[in-house]
């Protein structure tokens, strides 16, 4: 039985569907508004045929059943900063002062390491994650990373160290963890990298000699900065929460006067391009240094309202062009590990601030760029699977891509 409009319902022929979404994205350009996905679904494999406009799809294509909207149809999204051995932490609402000191109390009761970071390799499969930037503190998680088979981005070793006196051990311990773990990085996996912790947490000999290396080595570097509205005092003068509450710990922090970001700049840091996680409290100054350095940020909006931290920029970063990604940090401060629901949040945080749609490449394209993997491109005869629907995690069950040989150019009859 052939349908007005050709074979869409004959079964001797191909059969299409037209999968409509408030958003579609096939990480080429920005995500469309309004638009549908047309989907060769037999013979199997399930392949796309073409993405455009949802109104002017259905009138080309009248025949062709369309599935239920949902609100977003794109590759799987980049969670691009979290802490997987963290996984096991509660969550820990309060000021930045208090989460660190919950976050080294989590430590020191065997809270982190191996099994934590199972858990969240387990609970970021669930969440249609493979692509991850994670900031690891163990060697048997960064060994796991490196091996593991499904999962690609960047392992990227923190390292903390406020006493320059100790700035040379500490470096020499980094770079042996480099020599030890490069030899484990495999193509299409993840790689290796590394995270000076934060500009006040590590001294500013310790801070150069680790982007020599990284500038050196090809390192991807990942740096949280900005965080904390109390990191403004402490870099300008020295003073403020921060220094009352860690005083002996930061005892030889000398600021620079300057901003963290303007600092990172000064110390020839935002020259290795790291990405910067957080970056809230930053000056129109601050923003133009990372765009000039061409840096990317990523923006970690539940972490951030559940910490009080403030509200990111989105406004300000996207008048200058700077690349945001999204992560969720920690199950410390985030509810769970999925990407999908960090774009939520910062759709409902950012209300008119932002657009859905720049939100949506963001944690998409923005995520592979932060972490240097390669954004999926999906193109007429791509996989039906490159796509997921947001949040059910693929667009419709029953519809693989994987069950057999084909080619959308056996598509037959209907006008393309
Ligand atoms: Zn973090």
């Amino acid at each position: 039985m052939s349908s007005p409009s050709g074979a869409d319902t004959d079964t001797r022929g191909p059969a299409r569907e037209l999968w409509p979404a408030d958003l579609v994205y096939d990480g080429l350009g920005r995500p469309r508004k309004d638009a549908a996905v047309l989907v060769q679904t037999q013979p199997a494999p399930a392949r796309v045929v073409t993405i455009g406009r949802f109104d002017a799809l259905r009138s080309q294509y009248p025949a062709v059943p369309v599935r239920p909207v949902r609100r977003v149809i794109a590759p799987a999204p980049v969670n691009a900063h979290t802490h997987l051995d963290l996984s096991r932490m509660p969550l820990s609402p309060g000021g930045y002062v208090d989460f660190i000191g919950a976050v080294i109390a989590h430590g020191r009761a065997g809270g982190r390491g191996l099994a934590a970071a199972e858990q969240g390799l387990a609970e970021l499969a669930a969440a249609g994650v493979d692509t991850v930037g994670d900031i690891v503190t163990d060697e048997r998680v960064l060994a796991r990373l490196l091996a593991h088979p499904g999962l690609q981005g960047v392992a990227y070793w923190e390292v903390f160290g406020t006493d320059p006196d100790e700035a040379e051990t500490l470096f020499e311990a980094a770079v042996d963890v480099v020599r030890r773990f490069r030899p484990l990085e495999r193509p299409g996996g993840v790689r290796l990298g590394l995270s000076p912790h934060t500009p006040h947490t590590v001294s500013a000999p310790l801070l150069r000699k680790l982007v020599a290396l990284a500038r050196a080595e090809g390192l991807p570097l990942q740096i949280h900065v900005a965080e904390d509205p109390g990191e403004l005092p402490l870099h300008r003068s020295g003073d403020g929460p921060l220094r009352e509450a860690w005083g002996p710990f930061l005892a030889k922090f000398r600021p620079s006067g300057r901003s963290p970001v303007g600092y990172l700049d000064e110390l020839g840091v935002l020259a290795a391009r790291p990405t910067l996680v957080h970056a809230i409290h930053v000056v129109d100054d601050d923003i133009r240094r990372l765009q000039r350095a061409g840096c990317a940020v990523v923006h970690c909006p539940r972490s951030n309202a559940l910490l009080g931290s403030g509200t990111f920029p989105w406004a300000a970063y996207a008048r200058h062009g700077v690349s945001v990604a999204l992560g969720t940090d920690s199950r410390g401060s985030s509810p769970s590990l999925s990407p999908v629901d960090e774009w939520r949040a910062a759709v409902a945080i950012h209300g008119v601030a932002a657009d859905p749609a720049q939100l949506l490449w963001a944690a998409v394209k923005g995520g592979h760029r932060a972490l240097g993997t390669q954004p999926p491109r999906v193109v007429r005869g791509s996989p039906a699977d490159a796509l997921v629907s947001w949040p059910e995690g693929a667009p419709w069950p029953g519809v693989s891509a994987h069950a057999e040989a084909g080619s959308v150019d056996d598509v037959r009859g209907g006008p393309d």
